[in-house]
C-alpha cells in the first residue's frame, strides 16, 4: 500500500508530537523495561502481513506493543553502561538523514556527505588536541575502528603481505592491552586473523590503569621467543572504571619497539574538548589511530564513531578497492569514504554531528560536560562521607563505582550478594537503572552520569532511593 505525501506530512506531524510528548514525560516512564523473556515476541504474529496496514493501526502496535519493551536510554534516571545520548539537534538532523537517504559511500555519490564529514571531524581534531596532520572518518562504531586499526597495523607491518596471500607463513603478531580493555580488542585481534592467544593481557597498576614495567616486560619476552609485537590499545577511560592508561608513557615503548599504538577512548574521549583533560593527551603525536564515540557522551544519536588516524594513506592502503561499477572521474581527487574503512556502504552520518556540534558550540559542549562532572562529583562526596557505601576506586570523570558495606564480620560473598541484590532491587522499581562492574572481585554498583539532560536532582533522587533500598534490604 503506498502512502501517499499528504499521508506523509499527516503522520510525521502527529509522529514528531508524539516524539516531543515521549521526550516530555520520559521521566514518568519506569528507566529499565520490566517485560520478561519472549514477551514482545509473542505479540509479534510469525508470519509477515500478505496485504499492506494502515499506518494508524501500525503506529499503535508500536504504542501498545513495542514500548513497554523498551529501556529509555535517553531517561535523566538512566545511569547504567555508559549513555548512549542523543539531543534534539541531532534528533531532527536524523529526521533530515532519513528523508534523504544517501549512501556516502564515494564522494560522488553524495558530496556532501564527504565533505561535511571532513570538515566536522577537523573541528573535533582540533577541538580536542590531536595533531593537526592527523585525519578523521566516522565509524559506525568504536569496535568497527579498533579493527580497523588493528587490520592497518597488520598490514603495515606485513608491507601488505597478509592482504595478498592470508595470514599462513607470516609471524606471530602480538597485540597488548590491559586485563580492562573493552571486548571489542578481542573480538578484533579474532576477526583480524592474528588468534586470540595472540592477545597479551597486561595487568593493572592500582588505579586499573595499564603497567607500562609489564607492558615492555611482555615485549620483550616476545621479542626472544621470535614473535612480532604489532600493537598496543591503550584505554583512555575503561568501560569498568574509566581508568586511564598513560598514554605518554605507552606511546614511549610503542615508540622504542616500534609498534603502532591505537588509544580507545571510546566514553571518555569526549572530555578531551575540556581544557582541564587535556593533559590525557600529552604524548598523542607518538600514536598512530584514536577513537571516540560521539553517540556516547557527545549527544549524538549512535551510530557515530569518531576515527582519527596519523597516517591517512596506511588506512586506505588497507582498505581500498576499486571494481569497475564504483569508478568515477573524481577518483584520486576526493576523499572515498568506502575506502577508509570496513562497509561500502555509509549513512550520512556528519550530518547530526554537524547539527550538535553548532546548536551547542564547543562552550556548550563544555558547560554540559562540566555540569556531568560536578554531578558525578556531587555523588562522590556523598559516598566519602556514607557510614555505609564505599568507592571501590576514587571517582574517574563522570563514573563512580561504589558497594555497600557490610560489617566486617560479612564475608566478601555475603557482601557481594548483597549488592547485587540492591542492584537488582533498584533496577526493578524502575526509578532509575545502573549497571555493575567487579573490581578485585567485589561487586560493585556502576553510576555513570550524562545524560543530555540530566540535573541535580536527578542525582540527588537517585541516591535517596540507593540509600532507603539499601536500608530496606538489610536483614
Ligand atoms: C563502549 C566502549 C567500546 C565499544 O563501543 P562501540 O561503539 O559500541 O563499539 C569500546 N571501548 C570502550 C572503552 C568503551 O567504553
Amino acid at each position: 500500500m503506498s502512502t501517499s505525501q499528504d499521508d506523509f506530512r499527516r503522520y510525521a506531524h502527529q509522529f514528531v508530537d508524539w516524539m516531543a510528548d515521549y521526550m516530555e514525560n520520559i521521566e514518568t516512564l519506569p528507566v529499565k523495561s520490566q517485560v520478561g523473556p519472549k514477551e514482545i515476541y509473542r505479540q509479534i504474529p510469525a508470519v509477515l502481513p500478505t496485504e499492506g496496514e494502515a499506518m494508524e493501526v501500525i503506529f499503535e502496535d508500536f504504542k501498545n506493543i513495542i514500548m513497554p519493551g523498551v529501556t529509555h536510554w535517553q531517561s535523566p534516571k538512566f545511569f547504567a553502561y555508559f549513555q548512549a545520548n542523543t539531543s534534539s539537534p541531532s534528533i531532527l538532523a536524523e529526521m533530515l538523514t532519513a528523508t534523504l537517504g544517501v549512501q556516502g559511500m564515494k564522494w560522488d555519490t553524495s558530496p556532501a556527505s564527504t565533505e561535511l564529514e571532513q570538515r566536522v571531524m577537523e573541528w573535533l581534531r582540533d577541538a580536542m588536541g590531536l595533531p593537526g596532520a592527523w585525519s578523521g572518518v566516522i565509524q559506525d562504531t568504536a569496535s568497527t575502528a579498533t579493527l580497523a586499526a588493528l587490520i592497518t597495523a597488520r598490514e603495515m607491518r606485513s608491507d601488505h603481505e597478509v592482504n595478498r596471500v592470508g595470514m599462513a607463513g607470516s609471524s606471530r603478531y602480538r597485540v597488548y592491552c590491559s586485563t580492562e580493555a573493552h571486548s571489542s580488542v578481542e573480538k578484533g585481534v579474532k576477526i583480524a586473523g592474528l588468534g586470540k592467544e595472540n592477545l597479551v593481557k597486561i595487568p593493572t597498576d592500582d588505579q586499573l590503569a595499564l603497567s607500562v614495567e609489564a607492558l615492555e616486560e611482555e615485549i620483550k619476552k616476545d621479542l626472544q621467543r621470535g614473535y612480532v609485537p604489532l600493537c598496543v590499545v591503550a584505554a583512555l577511560g575503561t568501560t569498568g572504571t574509566l581508568a586511564m592508561d598513560s598514554v605518554e608513557e605507552i606511546g614511549k615503548i610503542t615508540s622504542k619497539y616500534n609498534l603502532w599504538l591505537h588509544i580507545d577512548a571510546a566514553y571518555a574521549g569526549s572530555a578531551m574538548l575540556l581544557p582541564e583533560y587535556q593533559h590525557l593527551m600529552k604524548g598523542i603525536e607518538r600514536a598512530d589511530s584514536f577513537v571516540f564515540n560521539p553517540h556516547k557522551w557527545l549527544f549524538t544519536n549512535f551510530d557515530c564513531s569518531a576515527y582519527f588516524v596519523r597516517d591517512r594513506e596506511a588506512l586506505i592502503n588497507t582498505f581500498a578497492i576499486l571494481p569497475e561499477y564504483l569508478r568515477t572521474s573524481s577518483d584520486g581527487l576526493v576523499a572515498n569514504h568506502c575506502d577508509w574503512g570496513i562497509p561500502l556502504g555509509r549513512r550520512f552520518r556528519s550530518l547530526k554531528l554537524w547539527f550538535v556540534l553548532r546548536h551547542y558550540g564547543l562552550e556548550g559542549l563544555q558547560k554540559k560536560l562540566r555540569l556531568h562532572l560536578e554531578l558525578a562529583q556531587w555523588l562522590e562526596e556523598q559516598i566519602v562521607s556514607s557510614p555505609t557505601f564505599e568507592l571501590v576506586v576514587p571517582r574517574s570523570m563522570n563514573l563512580v563505582c561504589f558497594y555497600y558495606r557490610l560489617g566486617p564480620e560479612a564475608s566478601l560473598e555475603d557482601q557481594n550478594a548483597f549488592n547485587q541484590r540492591l542492584l537488582h532491587e533498584l533496577n526493578s522499581s524502575g526509578v532509575l537503572y545502573l549497571t555493575h562492574t567487579k573490581v578485585n572481585d567485589i561487586y560493585v554498583l556502576r553510576m555513570s552520569i550524562g545524560n543530555t539532560h540530566v540535573m541535580l536532582h536527578h542525582v540527588q533522587d537517585a541516591w535517596r532511593q540507593i540509600v532507603e533500598k539499601a536500608d530496606a534490604l538489610l536483614p
